[in-house]
């Protein structure tokens, strides 16, 4: 396929305005695809990535499916789940790449992308016009459910299999139907699935009922770093506390939920040690303290209600740094109240 070069074409795209459409014309037209998402795969990404590896497939297409990061326990009942390759460089030839769930290309931690034609789609409120193509839906609860309607608008079908995958997008990015963006649609949408062939209950017990013994070890070391500042709550994890109690980097997940679920907290901070002195964190907000906003000021994203950066270590000094932020955005919050 003859498409145009990243330097050649802006990012509003030469192949028409609704990226829908222009995205299904390059699925179509093209025959080898590399689709890939962030580091650290959550549900989303996973699922996403393994709706749209069906959806070529059933375009009789070659997709290669890679993510910086394995996929974790928890996702990989996923059907398809061992088809999603680790690697940190990707090599052509492809048509396209296309990148689920990732504002910018650093989120994937992937080299060798910058030279191919670029599709993102994603639903971030960080998220970005870095592409050729771009399809950016901050309205929908997860990307799955954009890859969804890319199935119906290219004349495919929701196979089980799809629909599985699609469901647990769905069920993860927004924490069991209970995040901010939750409406109607995201129960209509969870519907046509199960009625597609998704098991709401077997998706539920794989995501929520298979948790791995070094996971709720690592949540009690974490409980016993657990501050709380009137609206606002922190803990943190050490190095230490992760090889103490075995724990792997996907054990984290959902961690900082726990403090943002104390009665009258509003935003919640965990800070996690990882190698040479830097120091992952996640937040979270119930309302309207907009966290993307704060990461966005050192270098991260995501969403208004789930977000995260990398700061510099040691851990202390990154903790006053995010908290003065925190309870900055907090106190702003409670003056336009007043
Ligand atoms: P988590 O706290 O679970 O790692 O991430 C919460 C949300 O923030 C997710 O949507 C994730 O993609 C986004 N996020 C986390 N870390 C970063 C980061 O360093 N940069 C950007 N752009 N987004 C991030």
């Amino acid at each position: 396929m003859d498409l145009p070069g990243p330097a050649a074409i802006g990012p509003a795209s030469v192949l028409g305005s609704d990226p829908v459409q222009a995205i299904v014309k390059v699925l179509r037209e093209g025959e080898r695809f590399l689709v890939c998402s962030h580091s650290r795969p959550d549900g989303d990404a996973v699922g996403s990535v393994l709706a749209m590896g069906m959806l070529l497939e059933q375009m009789g297409k070659r997709a290669d499916l890679v993510t910086a990061d394995r996929v974790p326990i928890v996702h990989r009942a996923m059907p398809r789940a061992d088809s999603i390759r680790t690697a940190h460089r990707v090599h052509g030839p492809y048509d396209a790449a296309i990148l689920l769930e990732c504002d910018g290309l650093e989120r994937t931690r992937l080299q060798g992308l910058e030279k191919f034609f670029l599709i993102n789609i994603d639903h971030h409120a960080s998220g970005r016009m870095f592409a050729h193509i771009n399809w950016i839906d901050r309205e929908a609860t997860s990307v799955g459910e954009l890859v969804h309607r890319l199935i119906l608008a290219a004349g495919a079908t929701v196979t089980p299999d799809i629909a599985t995958c699609i469901y647990t997008t769905l069920l993860t990015d927004t924490g069991g139907f209970i995040y901010g963006g939750t409406r109607a649609s995201t129960f209509g949408l969870a519907r046509d699935l199960v009625l597609a062939g998704a098991d709401p209950i077997a998706i539920a017990q794989n995501v929520y009922f298979s948790t791995a013994m070094s996971k709720l070890l690592l949540l009690g070391a974490a409980l016993n770093n657990l501050r709380r500042e009137g609206r606002l709550a922190w803990l943190w994890i050490t190095h230490q506390d992760m090889v103490r109690t075995c724990a792997v980097e996907e054990d984290c997940e959902g961690i900082v939920n726990y403090a943002l679920s104390i009665a009258d907290v509003e935003a919640a901070v965990l800070l996690r040690e990882l190698p040479e002195q830097r120091i992952a964190v996640s937040l979270r907000s119930k309302g309207k303290l907009n966290v993307a906003a704060i990461a966005g000021r050192f270098n991260g994203g995501g969403h208004g209600n789930a977000a995260g950066c990398t700061l510099a270590g040691p851990l202390g000094q990154a903790m006053d740094q995010i908290l003065v932020e925190m309870r900055s955005a907090l106190a702003d919050l409670a003056s336009d109240r007043a």
